[in-house]
C-alpha cells in the first residue's frame, strides 16, 4: 500500500526530514509544507553575512531550486498548517486544503517573542527570516543609531554586524552580563569585553519600560528605560529569545510544554508522528539524571541531525521495525565580530566553570561541570580545544576525567 509522508516546516529540520526519506528508501508521495514564500534557507548567515550585504541570498538556499527534482518532493510553500487532528490523520491548511497522512513530521521551529505591549512602528524590528534580514540590512548604514534590547545571540550577532556597518550600537540587557543565563558570568563577560572593545554602548541590568513612538506617531523615536532614560535611535532590534511555533497543535492530542514532547525516539506520543528542530523537546541520554536530560535546543546543528534521526524513525514505524533514540551531544558556533565562540555539551547558571587554556580576557577555553559530571566545553575563537571532548560528553565523563584531558590540551597548546 503507497503511504504519503508529509512534513510540515519547510526549514533546516524539515528539509533534512525530506532528504532522509529518499536516501533510506522511501518511494511514496512526500509533501513538504511551509509557511514562508521561499525555497529552504539556511538562518545562520541572516544575522552575519547577509546582513553585512556580504552574501546574496541565492548563497544561503539550502538547496538550488533545480536540485528538489533529484528528491520527489511535492512543495506547498507559503500556505501554514493550521490544524492537526491525529486521530483522522488529516492537517488542515490555511488555503482551505486538506492532508491527509500515514506518517508526519512537524518542524515548525519557533517564531520570536514580542515584548509585552510592543509597538508596531516603523523600525522596530526582529530577525528570524530572510525578509526580516533583508529589510534590517537596509536600514543600517553609517551613523545609524541601533538599539538592540536582548544580549543573547540575535542580539550580540546583529551589534556585530551592525558596528561593522558603521552604525551607533547600543545593547539592552536586563541581567548583569550578556548570554548569561546560557553560558554563565565568565562568558558574558568575555562577551562584553569583546563588543566593548569594538564599540558597542553594551547595558546591562537595565529594565525597558517600552519603545516609544517619534512625533508622527508611526515612527520610532527611541527605548523608554525604567528610571525615564530615553535612548534615541534610528531602529529597534528586539531579540527577547524566541518560542517555539506549535500554537497551531492546539487541540491535536499532541502535548506541548515549551515545544512538543516527544519520547527519546521523537515520536511525538502518538503513532505516526514526529518532531524535529526548535519546536521538538526530547529525553537525550546523554544527559540522563541531569536536571535538564529533557530539552529542547535551538541550534542549527541540533535540528539538522534530529530532522534526519525523526525521518529514520518514522520509517522504521512505517516499516514495523524499532526505532533508534535520539543521543545528541549539542554543538552550537556564534560569530561575532572576529570571535568565533564555539560550544558543545549543554550548560545553565549553576555549572561549575574552569578555564583550561588562554585567558579569560582574550581567547580562551573552558569545562563546565555540574555534580562531578562533564556538562559542557566552550572555546572562545579556540576552535581546537572544544571538539576533543565530544567523546568524553558522550560517554558521560566525570570532571576530572574531563580536566585530566584539558591538562593535556593545554600542556599541547603552550608547546605548539
Ligand atoms: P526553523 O528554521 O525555525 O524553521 C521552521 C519553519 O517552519 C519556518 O520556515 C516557518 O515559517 C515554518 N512554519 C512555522 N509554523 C508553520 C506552520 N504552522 N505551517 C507551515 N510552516 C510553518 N544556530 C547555530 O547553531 N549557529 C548560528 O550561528 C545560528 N545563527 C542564527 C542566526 C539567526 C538570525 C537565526 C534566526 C537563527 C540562528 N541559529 C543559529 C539557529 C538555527 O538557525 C535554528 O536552530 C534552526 O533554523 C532551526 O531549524 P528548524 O528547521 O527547527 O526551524
Ligand atoms: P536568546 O539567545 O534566548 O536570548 C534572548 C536574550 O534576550 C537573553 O539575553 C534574555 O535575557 C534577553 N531578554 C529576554 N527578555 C528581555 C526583556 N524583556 N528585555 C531585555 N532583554 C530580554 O534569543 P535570541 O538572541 O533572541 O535568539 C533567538 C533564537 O535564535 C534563539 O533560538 C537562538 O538560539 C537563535 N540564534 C542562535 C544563534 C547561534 O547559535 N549563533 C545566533 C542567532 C540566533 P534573560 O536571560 O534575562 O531572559
Amino acid at each position: 500500500m503507497t503511504q504519503h509522508v508529509v512534513v510540515v516546516g519547510a526549514s533546516l529540520a524539515g528539509l533534512r526530514a525530506c532528504e532522509t526519506l529518499r536516501q533510506e528508501g522511501f518511494d511514496g508521495p512526500l509533501t513538504l509544507v511551509g509557511a514562508e514564500n521561499e525555497i529552504p534557507y539556511d538562518r545562520p548567515p541572516l544575522s552575519k553575512k547577509v546582513l553585512s550585504g556580504e552574501w546574496d541570498v541565492d548563497q544561503i538556499r539550502l538547496r538550488k531550486a533545480d536540485e528538489f527534482q533529484s528528491i520527489d518532493l511535492q512543495l506547498r510553500l507559503g500556505v501554514r498548517a493550521e490544524a492537526l487532528d491525529t486521530g483522522a490523520r488529516t492537517l488542515a491548511l490555511a488555503d482551505g486544503s486538506t492532508l491527509s497522512y500515514d506518517g508526519l513530521i512537524v518542524a515548525t521551529g519557533a517564531a520570536p517573542r514580542r515584548l509585552p505591549g510592543q509597538p508596531d512602528l516603523d523600525g522596530v524590528v526582529v530577525l528570524r527570516t530572510l525578509g526580516d534580514s533583508l529589510a534590517l540590512r537596509g536600514r543600517l548604514g553609517e551613523g545609524v543609531h541601533v538599539v538592540v534590547i536582548g544580549a543573547g545571540f540575535i542580539g550580540l550577532e546583529v551589534a556585530a554586524t551592525a558596528r561593522q556597518r558603521g552604525c551607533r550600537v547600543t545593547v539592552l540587557e536586563g541581567l548583569p552580563a550578556p548570554l548569561i543565563r546560557g553560558l554563565g558570568a565568565e562568558m558574558g563577560a568575555a562577551a562584553a569585553t569583546v563588543h566593548g572593545r569594538n564599540g558597542v554602548d553594551l547595558r546591562c541590568g537595565v529594565q525597558v519600560a517600552g519603545i516609544e513612538a517619534g512625533a508622527d506617531g508611526a515612527r520610532v523615536a527611541g527605548v523608554r528605560l525604567a528610571d525615564g532614560e530615553l535612548v534615541a535611535c534610528d531602529v529597534v532590534v528586539v531579540g527577547i529569545g524566541v518560542a517555539p511555533a506549535t500554537e497551531w497543535l492546539q487541540g491535536s492530542g499532541l502535548t506541548v510544554r515549551d515545544g512538543i514532547v516527544c519520547d527519546a525516539s521523537l515520536q511525538a506520543g502518538v503513532p505516526g508522528v514526529y518532531a524535529a528542530g526548535d519546536c521538538a523537546r526530547w529525553p537525550n541520554a546523554v544527559f540522563a539524571g541531569h536536571d535538564d536530560e529533557e530539552m529542547r535546543v535551538e541550534h542549527w546543528t541540533n535540528a539538522a541531525e534530529q530532522g534526519a534521526a525523526a525521518a529514520g524513525n518514522l520509517l522504521a514505524e512505517l516499516r514495523g521495525q524499532a526505532p533508534t533514540p535520539f543521543v545528541s551531544v549539542p554543538f552550537f558556533w556564534s560569530d561575532q565580530f572576529d570571535s568565533r565562540i564555539q560550544f558543545i555539551g549543554r550548560a545553565h547558571g549553576g555549572d561549575d566553570v574552569h578555564v583550561f587554556a588562554g585567558e579569560l580576557g582574550g581567547k580562551f577555553a573552558a569545562l563546565y561541570g555540574w555534580q562531578g559530571r562533564l556538562r559542557g566545553v566552550l572555546g572562545l575563537s579556540m576552535p581546537r580545544m572544544v571538539m576533543p571532548f565530544r567523546a568524553l560528553l558522550a560517554e558521560q565523563a566525570s570532571w576530572d576525567a574531563a580536566l585530566e584531558k584539558a591538562a593535556v590540551l593545554a600542556a599541547g597548546l603552550t608547546a605548539g
